[in-house]
């Protein structure tokens, strides 16, 4: 058996029931074949592709918080600091009631690539809890991430791990943990990042992740002889990556006519109003039908069916697996000819084959979406110099960041024969650095 065939049976065997866990690790052992090939003996020796299957720690605890009426309620916490080889651990913390430590370990693994492409000086890790910040006050999202940060303070620190946002963890979460932390330890540093504008932010944080994914798409666009001016385009999602996205798309002469929540989707045929868009989900925290109610030409539709809409380019941002097979085959039938993932692992293994198949362009969202830890990076430098730059300082950095990962996505994938192939490129190009580093430091 293969050496990557072995580890990925390990991996399955010693990480029972979590699947999405197991789904990352496979596609990314799946395209690295040709290179661990080539250092096969070599790797096999030093168990590198063991030890960059396991996390380097995994934390677990209870979050005990009080709700309005005096109930107490009981979550459950954790951080996968997955690996530190090129700098301290870095990734989101996400609250979302589906959360488990296979949730958590799939983007703690992902998250070391995709932190190792933006060509800066971070680690992998994520976290989260299966609390679900949605119905709940203020004071009640306040007690659970001061509760949260009780726990995590001891295990995070600027020079360490710096966690950051991902699903229901926004601007208000990261202020709450941001004063608990400051309070338990007295440091006022960058153990964060997502921080308000009056605390230590960086300007352009809160758009980079949906910038950056229309900066890496133009890149690759205009490499395959393509524009994004005139295009439609399908975005699902409608929480920071979606709305920033489309915002973006707009700006560069795109149409989107689709944004989705968990229960329900828009179809806008004039395209998306932005500011409502905002107004309904930043603001009011509402339900999509309050689109629709202010946009009598939109559609509002329960459930699911961003992907059954006639688009040239689709871009899934809003959760893992969303965009399956069955809507894969949609998409190409209805003339859509590109895919790019602003979620992290939104395309089924099944559907990234077919559409890679059908010659699509695709682009992971490990490449795509890094532009927003690539602006969290950023945000810990001016926090370490203590100094804030400009806008449009973040935002051409952010751009010329996407540029070069996709410069070094595309290249990668050539340099092994499989041109095109951004999902091969992209793990290609971050395992070889992070691969490098680890060798360097022997065995740790
Ligand atoms: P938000 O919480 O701001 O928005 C998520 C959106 O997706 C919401 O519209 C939400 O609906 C919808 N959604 C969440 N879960 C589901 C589900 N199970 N089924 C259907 N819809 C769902 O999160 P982000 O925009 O920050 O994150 C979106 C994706 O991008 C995630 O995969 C995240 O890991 C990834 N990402 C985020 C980065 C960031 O900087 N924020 C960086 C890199 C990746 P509702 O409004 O009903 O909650």
């Amino acid at each position: 058996m293969s050496y990557v065939d072995e580890v990925y049976e390990r991996v399955v065997a010693q990480n029972q029931a979590q699947p999405e866990f197991h789904q990352a690790v496979k596609e990314v052992l799946s395209t690295l074949r040709p290179v661990i090939e080539e250092n096969e003996e070599e790797y096999r020796k030093e168990a590198l592709l063991e030890r960059i299957t396991t996390p380097e720690r995994q934390i677990l605890f209870r979050v005990p918080w009080v709700d309005d009426k005096g109930q107490v309620h009981v979550n459950n916490g954790f951080r996968v600091q997955f690996n530190s080889a090129i700098g301290p651990y870095k990734g989101g913390l996400r609250f979302h009631p589906s959360v488990t430590l296979g949730t958590i370990k799939f983007l703690g693994f992902e998250q070391i690539f995709k932190n190792s492409l933006t060509g800066l000086p971070i680690g992998g890790g994520k976290g989260g809890s299966d609390f679900d910040p949605k119905g709940k006050s203020d004071r009640e999202v306040m007690a659970f991430c001061q509760s949260f940060m009780t726990e995590l303070y001891r295990h995070v620190g600027a020079d360490t791990d710096v966690p950051a946002g991902d699903i229901g963890v926004g601007g208000r979460e990261i202020g709450f943990l941001y004063g608990q932390y400051k309070r338990i330890t007295g440091l006022y540093e960058g153990v964060l990042t997502g921080k308000g504008l009056t605390y230590g932010g960086s300007l352009a944080r809160t758009q980079a992740t949906g910038y950056g994914l229309i900066y890496f798409l133009d890149a690759m666009l205009k490499a395959n002889g393509r524009d994004i001016k005139g295009q439609t385009v399908a975005v699902s999602g409608a929480g920071n990556v979606a709305i920033y996205a489309i915002e973006k798309a707009q700006q560069l002469g795109a149409k989107v006519v689709t944004c989705s929540d968990s229960t329900g989707w828009i179809y806008d045929p004039e395209g998306i109003d932005v500011a409502l868009l905002q107004e309904v989900k930043e603001v009011r925290r509402a339900r999509l039908t309050e689109y629709q109610a202010k946009r009598p030409g939109a559609e509002y539709h329960a459930g699911k069916g961003v992907w059954s809409v006639k688009c040239d380019i689709a871009c899934p941002c809003a959760t893992q697996n969303e965009l399956n097979l069955e809507d894969a085959k949609m998409l190409y039938e209805n003339g859509c000819y590109c895919v790019a993932e602003g979620a992290n692992m939104p395309t089924t293994l099944d559907a990234t084959e077919f559409i890679q198949s059908k010659g699509m362009l695709f682009s992971p969202g490990k490449a795509s979406n890094a532009g927003g830890v690539a602006t969290s990076a950023l945000e810990m430098s001016q926090n370490s110099e203590r100094l804030s730059w400009t806008f449009e300082e973040v935002d051409s950095m952010l751009k010329r960041i996407m540029n070069n990962i996709f410069k070094n996505c595309d290249e990668a994938a050539k340099r092994y024969g499989m041109e095109g192939n951004y999902v091969a490129g992209a793990n290609i190009a971050g395992f070889q650095k992070v691969a490098e580093a680890m060798k360097a430091q022997g065995v740790v």
